[in-house]
Parts: C-alpha cells; sequence; structure tokens
C-alpha cells in the first residue's frame, strides 16, 4: 500500500526559520546610490531611462549625502521634501529630528539613512545645521 507523507517536519521548518530571521536583518544604511548614464552622463535617481538621451545603460555611484531642501511635497506635517543633492539629482525625503515648521527651502540637509533594503520608505535626511529653538525667533 503506498502512502504519502504529507505532514511537516517541524524541526526542519523551525531551522530553516530562524535561519531566514537572521539573514533578514534589517541592515541601516546611510550611503545613498544614485545613476549616471553611460552615455551623457546625466546623474538620474531611480529612473529606467535617461531622461536627457533616452539611455537606459546606467553605473551605480555613491552620493556624498548633501543637499537643499527645495519644495515642499503633500501636507506639512509629513515633513517630505524634494532633496536637490549636491551631485545634481532630486530625491523625495523625510526631515527627521526637526519641526516641520523649521524646515525652509534651501536648508542644507545631509542623509542620516537611505531607503530600506527593500525599497520602503523615503530617505531620511536632517538639516546639516539645525534652526535655533523656537523662542529664539521673536
Ligand atoms: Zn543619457
Amino acid at each position: 500500500m503506498l502512502r504519502t507523507d504529507t505532514r511537516e517536519h517541524p524541526e526542519s521548518a523551525e531551522d530553516h526559520e530562524a535561519a531566514a530571521t537572521a539573514a533578514d536583518a534589517p541592515e541601516v544604511c546611510c550611503e545613498l546610490h544614485f545613476q549616471r548614464c553611460r552615455w551623457c552622463g546625466t546623474v538620474a535617481y531611480r529612473r529606467s531611462f535617461c531622461r536627457a538621451c533616452g539611455s537606459t545603460a546606467f553605473t551605480r555611484e555613491r552620493s556624498e549625502g548633501s543637499g537643499v531642501a527645495v519644495r515642499r511635497n503633500g501636507h506639512v506635517p509629513h515633513n517630505t521634501w524634494f532633496v536637490a543633492m549636491d551631485e545634481g539629482f532630486n530625491v523625495l525625503c523625510q526631515v527627521t529630528g526637526t519641526a516641520p515648521v523649521a524646515v525652509a527651502m534651501g536648508a542644507r540637509v545631509r542623509v542620516v539613512r537611505s531607503v530600506a533594503p527593500l525599497g520602503q520608505g523615503l530617505p531620511l535626511v536632517e538639516l546639516t545645521h539645525p534652526a535655533p529653538p523656537l523662542e529664539r525667533w521673536w
């Protein structure tokens, strides 16, 4: 008589899970990478083709991680800004460690955490020169 064993093996399943958990530990990384077109040198961030020449060939480069907040995006409490990086590409970032009211157009920021390994969330930036406390403004 043929028997098909469909039960799972508890021990081996547990082993597999433990190994996966160790390997999937979130990697906190403050390195922001961008693309440079192989043909015309135009810089880009997460594009599938070059906006200048249409090429799909990019090299990956590491950003120095500093830039300027140029435009607020979305609602004020979210504190998300388009940041013009010094290398010439723009990234939507979330400003951390500062009240939204303290961030202004032209503020220098630096990257404190780039995106998670699976691309979740926005890169986090903070002000390079934090604004003085609110009570000193008036
Ligand atoms: Zn190009």
